[in-house]
């Protein structure tokens, strides 16, 4: 019987892991299924863009149909549940899975850091859907105002200071005159600000970057407050450390990821933001059948920390999984996984972006906002995207 390859999540470590594996492994050796909670792989690394209305959903929204045509790979839309590293087996909402080798790609979780009324009230940015949720959110508020004029309708909050929240910022700053015209609104009414906890935004991006950044987004007309914890939100109103209070019907949260809480279920051991331990192959600790890639798990850079996660890394790691699972099913050797990190670049809306490529590199403007292009193009043709 052939051996029972599972992979869990059709993102940036699942899907290049089980395109990999289907590549890499005689036709009709192995049984491959990919498991996923949609039917279409998600570019979350653009997803600020269709909040912000910049692109369409379907935009950043692949069919899984159109990407694993032709594959050796079973698709399972379904949701998973459990998992059982003992018995081998994982549950989903409408069924059962056994496996030989499981690769584990949920991906991460918002962490809300115990902040009271921010799961209640906010907002999140980690799917298509929750991207819609943002963008008609904001709509509704425009479209409200002139009806209802409240300045807290017009006020609008985005937390973390990260790449997702300055990305999200960024394109929110270049849709509001467009918002303002559509709704005979002047733009002086209306407010939007970026909340950090941390000193600075950007963290990891060196001081100069993070400087034209600030610039760039300050013309744009977003209100930055750094070190500048939020402590409560409430209908209506986020609360700052400072005692300051922010009028506003919206806040969108970004500000921290943690593990899959399922993956902390089944056992793996895991660091305290839930994200599993593995060895230097990507295999869960205790189990050699059980690989993993992206942000449900965490390797350690040379200063040993964690890298932060990201698409790059997930993408990687999804190629490295495959690569050892193949050489497990064929009695090979395994290769240590060693990330290679080719550089950041956060965009700051339009064509506009900072970033980091290579040690050296940097870039702004729109040659950040180049390369930036050209490393999306790559990936989609990676995983078959441009095929017609
Ligand atoms: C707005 C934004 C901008 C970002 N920008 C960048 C960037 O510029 N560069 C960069 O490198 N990184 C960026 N990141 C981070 C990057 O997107 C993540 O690190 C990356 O998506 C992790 O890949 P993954 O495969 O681990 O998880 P994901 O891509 O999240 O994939 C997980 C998959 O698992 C599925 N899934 C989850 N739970 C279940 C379940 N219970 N049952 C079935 N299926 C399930 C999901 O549907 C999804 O398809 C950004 C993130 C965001 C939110």
């Amino acid at each position: 019987m052939n051996k029972r390859v599972v992979v869990l999540g059709a993102g940036y470590g699942g899907l290049v892991a089980a395109l990999k594996l289907a590549k890499g492994t005689p036709a009709g050796s192995v049984d491959i299924t990919l498991v996923n909670k949609y039917d279409y792989h998600q570019l979350v690394t653009q997803l600020y863009e269709p909040a912000a209305a910049a692109k369409r959903d379907t935009e950043v929204r692949i069919p899984l149909k159109k990407l694993l045509a032709g594959k050796p790979i079973r698709f399972v839309q379904d949701v998973v549940t459990k998992i059982d590293p003992k018995e081998k087996v994982v549950t989903l909402e409408g069924g059962e899975l056994s496996y030989d080798y499981l690769v584990v790609a949920l991906g991460s979780e918002t962490e809300y850091f115990g902040i009271p009324g921010m799961k209640e009230y906010g907002m999140t940015l980690k799917s298509v859907d929750e991207a819609r949720l943002i963008r008609t959110h904001i709509e509704r508020c425009f479209a409200e105002y002139p009806l209802d004029p409240r300045p807290e309708l017009l006020t609008f909050v985005v937390g973390g200071a990260g790449l997702t929240g300055i990305e999200l910022v960024g394109e929110i700053a270049d849709w509001l005159p467009r918002l303002c015209e559509e709704s005979n609104i002047p733009r002086e009414q209306v407010t939007l600000y970026n909340v950090e906890a941390m000193p600075s935004i950007l963290p990891g991006f060196e001081p100069d970057l993070v400087a034209k950044a600030e610039e760039v987004l300050k013309a744009k007309g977003v209100i930055f407050k750094v070190g500048s914890p939020i402590v409560q939100v409430e209908p209506g109103a986020v609360h700052l450390k400072d005692g300051g209070v922010i009028q506003s019907r919206t806040i969108i949260w970004t500000g921290g990821v943690r593990g899959n809480q399922i993956v902390v279920d089944a056992g793996f051991e895991t660091e305290p933001r839930g994200r599993a331990k593995v060895n230097e192959y990507l295999q869960a600790v205790g189990y050699d059948d059980v690989y993993m890639a992206g942000d449900c798990c965490f390797v350690l850079n040379e200063q040993g920390r964690p890298y932060p996660p990201t698409a790059q890394l997930a993408i990687q790691m999804g190629n490295s999984v495959a690569h050892n699972l193949a050489a497990d099913l064929q009695g090979r050797p395994k290769t240590p996984f060693v990330p290679k990190i080719l550089g950041t670049v956060a965009s700051l809306g339009g064509r506009d972006a900072v970033g980091k490529v290579g040690n050296n590199y940097k870039a702004s403007g729109r040659v950040a906002y180049f390369i930036k292009d050209l490393s999306q193009i790559r990936y989609l043709a990676k995983i078959g995207a441009l095929m017609k």
